[in-house]
Parts: structure tokens; C-alpha cells; sequence
């Protein structure tokens, strides 16, 4: 079998699989972005948002990746003045560092080593050092398959008194977010991830006290200029059209499933994997206990690397997951089951991976990856 993308088995850490709906939802002619009928599909995916956030609040919709998203919340919130703290601990995290020390002065930046725990000790020494005014972390690090414990930095980050701004990427409508609960003030979302929309939009969730604290940054992606014309269903600039028609057909699948039910079949595949790889004697790359439920980080075995495995993969069986980011190409493969991925999806990725194995000699217990999904199938 070669790779062909319109029937592969598609597993990659986003942009994920899309719905079919979705696809034709894009397929139409141009639309005048400025009339009744553009301004109606904006009104509804406003009405529609709460669903992906799981809360309510000021929400916007930016046309550019992630990135963009996350450029237009550190851009448009981080504070002239007091210290702003990053914590990373993967490519993300160091990524965002990035950006955060193109808008903010006196950074300090707590990490810990890729795909190991946030040092939740250092963060708080950091925050009772006093006259941090902003708090910056990925929620789940997709380069390392980790989901990062916010909960108990919470009660410390809300004592300071800091804006709670968070890389919720590859986490919203993936693993649960508790906006609300935990009093995040910011909060970027991408199209390509739990959401399964296609790739080049960016959602942005802001508490009203994070929409009280905007300050003009960016041009392209002030985020107080968005909101002022989402008031009135409108962009401020050209939007992506046939993005924001894919988006609304994309949400009402998700209202459909519901925020729940999606979190919940998430996080049954992701288990899965997790079995299905321990049968196969593969380790995870991060700690177990704080394996990502959206995308399954997995170690290459000792001598397979990237065209013995992945491309494998691809070119022999039509499936296509992730390779590692930077020093971890070639060490890892991810697996990305968020979005619309199921069951079928897991039995043909893993059974093309133990054929692999098996050819190279590597299965210990033929069959046991296939039987550890099956059992954990509804
Ligand atoms: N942050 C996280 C956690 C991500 O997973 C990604 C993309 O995979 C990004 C940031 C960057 O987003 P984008 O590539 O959509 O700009």
C-alpha cells in the first residue's frame, strides 16, 4: 500500500483528521465578509464558542495559527511593568518563552527538562518572591506528549494576583480545562487540534478581568480591536472566510458529541494507546502519570529510528503519526488521537506498528497491542 492522504489513517499531533461536513462547509463561493450572510456565521460561531471553551466569556476568533493566538494574548496582555514568569518544559513552552520576551522586560523563566514535570516547588518560590503580574504555561505539551498538573500551582498563581495566561492549543476540547475553576485569564485554543477544523485559526478566551487589562501591542493582533468588532459580528481586518465557515460547521460537530462525551472518548483512546504500547514493550516518552491524553508520546526501540518506523509507516501501510521536535527527531514518535479519531483509527495504526515490530523481530507478545484497544473499546 503507498501513502495516499485522501485515505490514510491519520494520526499526526495536529492538524488532526476532519469531518467530512466540515470540508464542504469550506466549499463555497466567495462571500462578501463585510454582509448580513458573513456577519450571521460569525453571530452563531460567537454563540457556539462556549461549547469548545466549556465556559463563558470575552471569545475571539483570530485568522492565523496558534502562534498568532498566542502572539496576540502575550502582546495584548503582558504587563509594562512587575516580573512576568514563563514555566516550560518542552518545545512549546520554550517557544512561548520566545514570544513572551518580545513583550514583557523582566521575564523569569522556571523549566524543567523535556517531557518532565513542572518543578511545582520552584514555581511557587518564584510567585512568593512577590510582584509577578503575569504567569505564562503550556497546558499540554504536544512535543512530549504531556499533560502539564496546573492544579496545584493554581491556589498559588491566584494568591499573587498574576494574569493566568495558558497555551491551551492541543489541550481545549482535548483534556478538560477548567477556565472557570481554576480563574485562568487567558486561555488560545487552535483550529487544527480538538476542535478537528482545519489548520489557520486561532480561538481566544479572555475573563473579564483579562479583557479589562488589554493594552494595544501588535497591529494585526490587538486583541482589543477584534473585540470591539466581534460586538458587532464583524473582523477588524479581512478574515479567513472559508476558515470561519469550516469553524461553525466544526463547532455544531462538537455540540453535537458534546464537550463531555468528546473529553471522554479522548481520554478512553488515549488509554488505549497507552496499553497498546506497553503490550507492544514500548515506553512512553514522558512519566506515566502525566501522559498527554491528546497525543501519546512514544520512544523509539533501540536501533528503529524514523525510516525504519514512521516512514514505514506511511509508505508501506498508509498511516501517517509524528516524529519528535528538535533534539528528540528521530528519538520518539508521537501519536495524536484528539478531535474526531477513534477506534478504528487506533486498530489500524497499531496493527500496522506491531507488523513492523514483528518483522524486526521486536513483538513480545504477538496480538496483545490489537487485544489491549479491544478491550477498552465501548
Ligand atoms: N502550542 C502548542 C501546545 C502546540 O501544540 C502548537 C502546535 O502544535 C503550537 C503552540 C503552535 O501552534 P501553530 O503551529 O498552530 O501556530
Amino acid at each position: 500500500m503507498t501513502f495516499d492522504p485522501e485515505t490514510a489513517t491519520f494520526l499526526i499531533a495536529g492538524p488532526v483528521r476532519i469531518h467530512p461536513r466540515v470540508l464542504r462547509a469550506m466549499a463555497m463561493p466567495s462571500v462578501n465578509h463585510r454582509g448580513d450572510f458573513f456577519h450571521g456565521v460569525v453571530a452563531e460561531i460567537r454563540e457556539l464558542l462556549p461549547v469548545l471553551f466549556g465556559a463563558k466569556g470575552r471569545q475571539l476568533i483570530l485568522s492565523g495559527s496558534g502562534t498568532a493566538g498566542l502572539e496576540a494574548m502575550y502582546s495584548s496582555l503582558l504587563p509594562a511593568d512587575g516580573r512576568t514568569l514563563v514555566l516550560t518544559n518542552g518545545n512549546f513552552g520554550e517557544r512561548s518563552d520566545q514570544i513572551v520576551r518580545r513583550y514583557a522586560k523582566n521575564v523569569t523563566t522556571v523549566s524543567a527538562p523535556w517531557g518532565s514535570p513542572l518543578p511545582a516547588a520552584a514555581v511557587r518560590a518564584e510567585l512568593e518572591k512577590g510582584d509577578v503580574r503575569a504567569v505564562c504555561v503550556v497546558h499540554n505539551e504536544t512535543s512530549v506528549g504531556l499533560a502539564n498538573d496546573l492544579a496545584p500551582l493554581v491556589p498559588s498563581i491566584r494568591a499573587s494576583g498574576a494574569l493566568f495566561l495558558v497555551d491551551g492549543i492541543s489541550a481545549v476540547a482535548g483534556i478538560p480545562e477548567p477556565i472557570d475553576a481554576w480563574g485562568i485569564d487567558a486561555v488560545v485554543a487552535g483550529s487544527q487540534k480538538g476542535l478537528a477544523a482545519p489548520a489557520g485559526l486561532a480561538l481566544v478566551h479572555l475573563s473579564e478581568r483579562a479583557a479589562a487589562a488589554l493594552h494595544p501591542g501588535t497591529f494585526y493582533l490587538d486583541l482589543a480591536a477584534h473585540l470591539k468588532s466581534l460586538e458587532k459580528n464583524d473582523t477588524p481586518w479581512t478574515p479567513a472566510v472559508p476558515l470561519f465557515l469550516a469553524l461553525r460547521e466544526a463547532l455544531l460537530v462538537l455540540k453535537e458529541e458534546g464537550l463531555e462525551r468528546r473529553l471522554e472518548r479522548t481520554h478512553r483512546l488515549a488509554e488505549a494507546s497507552r496499553a497498546a504500547v506497553a503490550a507492544l514493550g514500548l515506553s512512553l516518552f514522558p512519566e506515566a502519570r502525566f501522559a498527554s491524553d491528546t497525543v501519546t508520546a512514544i520512544r523509539n526501540p533501540e536501533g528503529l529510528g524514523d525510516p525504519q518506523l514512521r516512514k514505514a509507516l506511511e509508505h508501506e501501510y498508509n498511516v501517517l503519526v509524528q516524529g519528535g521536535q528538535g533534539a528528540l527527531t528521530g528519538k520518539i514518535f508521537r501519536i495524536g488521537h484528539m478531535g474526531i479519531a477513534d477506534w478504528p483509527d487506533l486498530l489500524v495504526t497499531f496493527a500496522a506498528l506491531e507488523r513492523i515490530l514483528g518483522k524486526a523481530g521486536r513483538v513480545p507478545a504477538p496480538g496483545a497491542a490489537l487485544s489491549a484497544i479491544v478491550d477498552r473499546m465501548p
